[in-house]
């Protein structure tokens, strides 16, 4: 089943052409989201991240402070890369949901401000809510087209910075590179460590085995777990205590070349029964 030369966004296409078969009812959603993610392997195939003014130094100490590895200014992002990526999410996202897009919009006046536009994903949020106002584009519509366009660049950036984070000490509920909330967990294994992963710049990062990640509650009495109908490697984590949930995959029970933006998506039942229960998530995806 694994293909060890296959890269993230092939991988995730392949398996959403595979639960795509068991679940028609979904199947707009999935190709929706297999649109996404080619649009983003062209931009990650041929991005090559601009590493000259990197000192390993400021992001080993950086790490160890518990500071995040990327700041928005580090970040360089090809410009007519990004337009083009723009251009393509907007034609999917239109696609899917009609007139989101006014008609004189001009992709240029985002990829032109991408520096802005990067801080705003990564670092300030009030930035983003701006720039949707004056693209006259609704904000989670707008969101969700300057995330999945900054996306591929940061996960470039992140491969090839994972290095730099120390994982034994870090153990916080948010992205070491980042600073994105987890949208998936995952139980190693052997070792049974669990580890986080980033929907957005697709780091995994060790965590807390018995924490909640958005709280960092780790008091046993208001943590607990459920699972759905027979399916015993997926469970979702509730915590009492901030009322959020995250789903975890049992690695121990599954097979090898998990892909947890594809298990997130092959698992939207469990966010049923536990947004039904009162719990909310994070999460990137629309
Ligand atoms: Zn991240
Ligand atoms: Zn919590």
């Amino acid at each position: 089943m694994k293909k060890d030369h296959e890269d993230f966004y092939q991988q995730a296409v392949r398996q959403i052409e595979e639960i795509k078969v068991a679940d028609p009812e979904l199947s707009d959603a999935f190709e929706f989201y297999c649109s996404i993610l080619i649009a983003q392997r062209e931009v990650s195939l041929s991005f090559q991240p601009d590493l000259c003014g990197f000192d390993a130094e400021v992001y080993l100490s950086r790490s160890s402070k518990g500071l995040l590895l990327l700041k928005a200014q580090d970040v360089a992002i090809d410009r007519s890369r990004l337009n083009e990526l723009l251009e393509n999410l907007c034609r999917i996202v239109q696609e899917r949901r009609g007139d989101v897009i006014p008609a004189g919009f001009e992709v240029t006046s985002l990829s032109d401000q991408e520096r802005l536009l990067t801080k705003g994903v990564i670092e300030n949020g009030a930035i983003l809510q701006e720039m949707a106002v004056q693209a006259k584009i609704e904000y989670d519509v707008f969101q969700l087209i300057a995330e999945q366009a900054i996306s591929p660049f940061i996960s470039r950036l992140a491969e090839e910075l994972a290095g730099h984070v120390d994982q034994s000490k870090w153990l916080r509920g948010y992205c070491p590179v980042c600073g994105k909330e987890p949208i998936m967990s995952k139980l190693e294994e052997e070792t049974g460590k669990r580890w986080l992963f980033c929907p957005f710049c697709h780091t995994e990062w060790l965590f807390k085995r018995l924490a909640c990640p958005f709280s960092e509650n780790d008091n046993q009495e208001s943590l607990r777990y459920f699972f759905v109908e027979n399916d015993e490697a997926h469970r979702v984590d509730v915590c009492d205590r901030c009322k959020r949930y995250i789903k975890t995959i049992d690695s121990r029970q599954m097979n090898s070349g998990i892909n947890l933006f594809v298990e997130n998506l092959s698992t939207l039942a469990l966010d049923i029964v536990a947004q039904k229960e009162g719990f909310l998530n994070g999460s990137l995806l629309p």
